[in-house]
């Protein structure tokens, strides 16, 4: 069942996901008409959602404004914008970061060798955000022999977490604390729970199938929602991932459409770097117990012996 909303104000509103923005969005009309925003409003309150708004760089007039509050909503900002963001994109964290995410919920977009490149300015983020996402933008790349560098990336990453949870800052990130504290599938939803609405007017099951070919659209405002075979993008109709229990996976249904042709079959790739993540979050929880450090709503993480969950198919009932 739908739950939220996602509205890009802009064709040039942040990427705060996988995909990337494509180099032709400098398009001058690329705001989201106001008639356009205010109809997506109305949509999303029949529908009874959640809206995401996700902002541009560009700061939006004050009519645009007043449209937006008119309905609750959550802001997903760049850093140009930081002001009243729920969820900050920060792109220039290699370089500085902001004073005032103080408490914020950060989002970084990096590879695996930025993020081992800049462990200091990753321990700076965790010293002063809540929550950090990361988003891996190399996953597509991941080959079995990456293996080991990213578990112990991740090992890195553990223990800059426990000298954080030593002085009581029980901060999150979501690589290794969201599984920590899951006891099922905590997908991104595109399609089931969650639909974009593009400046265009045009519904897509995310903003990465807009960018890559507006075409791909699943319905417009105007004649409503068209997702074809919509039972396909379900985890109950998905035949790998529901024997599976790397439960913070995203499960990436625009990832399997470009690596598998399938929105329903996960590659091979984003299994094991799912289960990698898995497995250190499973480390992770060791640590704390040897510590002493306790985190409410923790559960136990068995172990397993294969990092692709279709390895094991022979055990599935
Ligand atoms: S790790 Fe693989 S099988 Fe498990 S949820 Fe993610 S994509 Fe699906």
């Amino acid at each position: 069942m739908l739950q939220y909303l996602i509205i890009l104000l802009d064709d040039k509103s942040v990427s705060y996901c996988h995909y990337e923005l494509p180099s032709d969005v400098s398009r001058e009309e690329s705001l989201m008409p106001l008639d356009t925003l205010r109809a997506g409003i109305v949509f999303a309150m029949k529908e009874n959602l959640n809206i995401q708004f996700v902002y541009p760089e560009q700061a939006l007039s004050a009519e645009y404004a007043e449209v937006i509050e008119s309905i609750d909503h959550t802001k997903i900002k760049p850093e140009a914008q930081a002001k009243e963001a729920d969820v900050l994109v920060l792109a220039e964290w290699k370089k500085q970061i902001p004073d005032d995410v103080e408490g914020a919920t950060c989002i970084i977009r990096a590879s695996r060798k930025e993020l081992q490149e800049n462990l200091e300015q990753v321990k700076d983020l965790l010293g002063k955000v809540m929550r950090l996402n990361v988003v891996l933008t190399d996953i597509e790349a991941f080959k079995d022999e990456d293996v080991a560098g990213y578990q112990s990336l991740l090992e890195a990453l553990s223990d800059l977490l426990i000298d954080q949870f030593k002085i009581g800052r029980m901060v999150q990130l979501n690589l290794l604390t969201d599984r920590l504290l899951l006891t099922q599938m905590n997908n991104c939803g595109a399609g089931d729970t969650t639909l974009s609405l593009a400046p265009n007017g045009k519904f897509y099951l995310c903003p990465a199938f807009y960018y890559d070919d507006p075409e791909q659209d699943v319905g417009n405002l105007k004649d409503g929602l068209n997702i074809k075979n919509r039972q396909l993008m379900r985890l109950d109709h998905a035949p790998i991932c529901r024997h599976c229990d790397a439960y913070q996976c995203k499960r990436c249904i625009w990832m399997n459409c470009r690596l598998t042709l399938d929105a329903n079959t996960p590659s091979h790739q984003q299994c094991v770097v799912a289960h990698v993540g898995r497995n250190a979050s499973r480390n992770l929880l060791k640590k704390m117990a040897e510590q002493g450090i306790h985190m409410s709503d923790t559960h136990e993480i068995k172990e397993i012996n294969y990092l692709d969950p279709f390895n094991n198919y022979k055990k599935w009932k």
